[in-house]
């Protein structure tokens, strides 16, 4: 069969169950495919073949003998800032370019436990810090829609994977948008679950108390199986929240449209900067929800304009602490011919680190010295809970709150914005990680250069199940998420 990838993770698993493909051959295809497509795309950092194989019998024998699971035998790219066990684990940066982690990250764990077949380690910004994906070791990745773009970031190369099918479903992380915002720029369905609701174990870590896993895909099902497979507690992250993960996939049509209370925030669609074409697609999508039966109601989110600065303290403050431990002692990098510990430490630390790192790292740094530490990160963490509250506010008056995921589609690779202009693209997403809630992204259109637009719905605290059902049910009455690159329609 030359177009298994075509198929979704539904349609797969029925198929590997009833025995119309193997994962060996469901596994080989995606494999003669990356090693055709990908030298133009670079997603991957890693490509595991043998192990992919390995795991495909392993995963066959399973479906033969009758115990395999909801997901036994289907293959997935993990984002490169997963530690794998005896595979290097990067997180896109030189510093852990010799780093081959002696555990599996919780995900991973539980990816295998499932029977998922590992294709390989993708591409993103160094240690998740960037929106382009530009910022890796590894050089840019390129959006599969047009390879003079980038596919967004930090997890640019899930995306880029998935939607050049170099890989059925992908995992990510976002910390201020980092699934949500590649995502949109590739056409895809991503999920930025309830702080807490996907364990961060083995999740190399850029802001511990914003980071947070989940699927990038091409629909709400897709996202659904693989939050089947990756969501709950884990008692390895004192984080990770007791409740019990929902039936994502049980609930793909739990919650009606008809009725559903979409909020829409003033100042969101006043920012400086919205893209004409983004805000045309953004609102057709409303207006379509609206006559699945939607009610939209105007609201106030009032501290928008607190987001990009709470966001850029708080968030490098959180990394200078977390990178403190690549020192060039334990593991990583380490400069050659150190005269002392100090030119030791100095010497790895900038060897090893990008610039956009070491730019927050100062940042954070700065944010936290003695002089500096009430004027800035202490009122940052004031500001946050006014941001939270604001959402808190408007969830009482509606279910759903509905934005762009971007201001704008994908840059130009090498567009060279500043960083300031960088991090005023966020202003969409980082709200969400500040508050800890649950936020999707779904494709809706293009703009007129034929790259994707994504519309981002905002819920409540641990209403993934809610997000992925409205997703779902716009997608079985529209056909934006099926909408396929032309590289995705070449053969390998
Ligand atoms: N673009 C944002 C940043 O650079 C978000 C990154 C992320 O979610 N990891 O910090």
């Amino acid at each position: 069969m030359t177009d298994l990838h075509r198929l979704s993770i539904r349609e797969m698993a029925e198929g590997l169950k009833s025995a119309q493909f193997s994962s060996r051959e469901l596994t080989q295809h995606y494999l003669d495919r990356i090693a055709k497509i990908d030298p133009r795309v670079n997603s991957y950092v890693t490509v595991t073949a043998e192990l992919a194989l390995a795991e495909a019998n392993a995963a066959d024998e399973l479906l033969k003998s009758g115990t395999s699971g909801l997901m036994t035998g289907i293959p997935l790219a993990h984002k490169d800032i997963f530690c794998t066990q005896g595979i290097k684990s990067s997180a896109g940066s030189k510093m852990l370019d010799n780093f081959i982690s002696p555990y599996d990250a919780t995900v991973v764990a539980k990816a295998k436990a499932a029977g998922i077949v590992t294709l390989g380690k993708v591409n993103m910004d160094e240690f998740a810090m960037g929106s382009t994906s530009e910022n890796s070791y590894y050089g840019a990745t390129a959006n599969p829609w047009n390879l003079d773009h980038v596919p967004g970031g930090s997890s640019g190369g899930s995306a880029a994977a998935v939607a050049a099918d170099l890989a059925p479903i992908a995992t990510g992380t976002d910390t201020g948008g980092s699934i949500r915002q590649p995502a949109s720029f590739c056409g895809l369905t991503g999920l930025k679950p309830t702080y807490g609701r996907v364990s961060r174990f083995g999740m190399i870590a850029y802001a511990s108390s914003l980071d947070q896993g989940g699927p990038l895909a091409r629909s709400a099902e897709d996202c659904a199986y693989l939050m089947n497979v990756i969501a709950g507690h884990d008692e390895k992250d004192s984080t990770s929240i007791e409740k019990e993960a929902d039936d994502y996939v049980a609930n793909l049509n739990g919650t009606s449209v008809k009725g559903l209370r979409i909020g829409i925030p003033k100042q969101y669609f006043n920012v400086a900067g919205l893209n004409a074409d983004v805000k045309a697609r953004v609102e057709e999508s409303l207006k379509k929800l609206e006559e699945m039966g939607a009610i939209l109601v105007e609201i106030d989110l009032n501290m928008t304009e607190a987001y990009v600065p709470t966001y850029y303290l708080i968030a490098p403050a959180e990394a200078s602490s977390n990178l403190s431990r690549f020192d060039g002692v334990r593991y990583g990098y380490r400069a050659e011919n150190p005269v002392d510990l100090m030119d030791l430490y100095k010497r790895s630390r900038s060897e090893g680190f990008g610039a956009e790192v070491q730019r927050r790292i100062l940042i954070g740094t700065y944010a936290l010295s003695a002089g500096y530490y009430d004027a800035y990160y202490v009122k940052a963490q004031k500001v946050r809970r006014l941001i939270q509250q604001d959402f808190l506010k408007a969830f009482e008056s509606v279910d759903v709150i509905a934005a762009p995921s971007a201001p704008t589609t994908a840059y130009k690779i090498g567009a060279n914005l500043s960083p300031v202009e960088m991090y005023l693209g966020d202003i969409y997403t980082i709200a969400v990680n500040l508050a800890g809630l649950p936020a999707i992204n779904a494709p809706v259109g293009f703009d007129q250069n034929q790259l994707p637009v994504g519309l981002q719905l905002i819920g409540n605290y641990w209403s993934e199940s809610q997000l992925l059902s409205v997703v779902h049910q716009y997608q079985q009455a529209t056909d934006w998420h099926n909408q396929r690159a032309a590289i995705a329609e070449e053969n390998a």
